[in-house]
């Protein structure tokens, strides 16, 4: 069986700036309101016959939503972005978010923000396929430890209404 979750009907919302480099019109920073559809399919249990919980999966696709909200969203893995002492490690983030600014350049504009006001994401775009598969690891996750019977999981990362990109996991339990 599956459950289904309307991001708009649920309030799994968020609204973000991003920039794609290199892309033509999408290239500068702006914004989208975005909302996130999740589903999950899997074998009914427990003392309920729930798939899951939808209270669980609202609160960890929410804490996802709240910490890209009203911020810029860089992935850091871009190649187009030059950040100014680059260094490809586990400790990149850490150490931006520790700045008082990030700087970084994208062709010939030059950037520098508040790092407070950003998000580093270790992906190679912020496009809402990206993102989907972004929300999908961090779901499984969580969901690994408190479910046993979970085949797939999918999430639609919507960039506004009629536009969105669907990412699905079949949840790998031996991997864990
Ligand atoms: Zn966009």
């Amino acid at each position: 069986m599956k459950i289904i979750l309307n991001g708009v009907q649920s309030n799994l919302r968020f609204s973000s700036a991003h920039i794609i480099p290199g892309h033509e019109s999408c290239g500068y920073i702006h914004g989208h309101s975005y909302f996130v559809d999740v589903e999950i399919q899997g074998k009914r249990v427990g003392k309920f016959d729930f798939v899951v919980d939808f209270k669980d999966i609202k609160k960890y696709t929410r804490e996802i939503c709240s910490k890209l909200d009203h911020k810029l969203l860089i992935p850091i893995y871009n190649d187009l972005i030059e950040f100014e002492d680059y260094k490809v490690d586990d400790l990149f983030i850490e150490k931006l978010k520790n700045q008082k600014n990030v700087d970084f350049k994208i062709d010939k504009k030059r950037y520098s923000i508040p790092s407070v006001d950003c998000v580093f994401l270790p992906l190679p775009y912020t496009s809402a396929e990206e993102l989907s598969k972004y929300f999908t690891d961090i779901l499984a996750e969580k969901l690994i430890k408190n479910y046993v019977n979970i085949e797939f999981i999918s999430v639609c990362v919507n960039e506004g209404i009629g536009q969105g990109a669907m990412f699905t996991r079949e949840m790998d339990y031996e991997k864990y």
